[in-house]
């Protein structure tokens, strides 16, 4: 997807921190931080959003959860908490149309959010 954002940085055709990559995923800084910690896991794969994502698509679903696990851990993030979140289409304010879970923490987030 040459006009996709987040593809030109797996790609790295584009300037990204990448924090960690495997063969599915990778995951960078984001460009305006929320929290103190505030990483984007995303699939190599071009997948717009949740909605698009096929029976096939589960494993690689399960790993963008389990590498923001992995990375809140090394983060020490656990222990106070953390936040995971996925935002799909417009109304959720979706910016990006390349999936990716927000990992955030390192501050309190309020419930309901906004
Ligand atoms: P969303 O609004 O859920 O689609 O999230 C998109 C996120 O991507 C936002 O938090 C942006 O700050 C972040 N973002 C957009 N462009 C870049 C970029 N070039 N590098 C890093 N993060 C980005
Ligand atoms: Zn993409």
């Amino acid at each position: 997807m040459d006009n996709c954002i987040f593809c030109q940085i797996i790609s790295k055709k584009q300037p990204a921190k990448i924090v960690y990559e495997d063969d599915l995923a990778v995951a960078i800084e984001d460009i305006h931080p929320q929290a103190p910690v505030h990483l984007l896991v995303m699939p190599r794969k071009h997948l717009p959003s949740l909605t698009e994502a096929e029976a096939g698509d589960e494993p690689l679903l399960g790993h963008l959860f389990a590498v923001s696990a992995q990375l809140a851990r090394e983060r020490q993030l656990a222990a106070k908490g953390y936040r995971t979140v996925v935002n799909n289409g417009s109304w959720a304010g979706q910016t990006v149309s390349h999936l990716h879970v927000h990992l955030l923490g390192g501050r309190v987030f309020h419930w309901p959010p906004g």
